[in-house]
């Protein structure tokens, strides 16, 4: 697990253990599948009024992987992990500062 700039480590331990658990499954997955390591780009936002400011998401770099690894990533993690209520656990998005793969956990 790799931590972007600005990202730290200590992020981690303010994650939800649900959070937590299904980061290191994405983990395992991104080694056993794409021998590639995860970096974090985003956890903990203290203003965010959805799941980054309550330890509930994290953002992972997805520019180092190819269009069919992500969607297999995203569907793994939604298959894995169901969120429930309609929501996903893993998306592929852009909401402004570029593509990125957003993982969540229930509360
Ligand atoms: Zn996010």
């Amino acid at each position: 697990m790799q931590y972007a700039d600005g990202v730290s480590r200590d992020e981690f331990d303010q994650l939800t253990d649900d959070m937590k658990a299904i980061l290191l499954a994405a983990e395992a997955f991104s080694w056993y599948h794409f021998d590639k390591e995860l970096v974090i780009t985003s956890m903990i936002r203290p203003d965010d009024k959805g799941v980054h400011g309550v330890g509930r998401g994290v953002d992972i770099r997805s520019h180092n992987y190819g269009k069919e690894e992500i969607a297999r990533f995203v569907a793994f993690m939604n298959f894995a992990f169901p969120y429930g209520r309609g929501k996903p656990t893993a998306l592929f998005h852009n909401v402004g500062k570029g593509d990125h793969i957003h993982l969540q956990s229930p509360d």
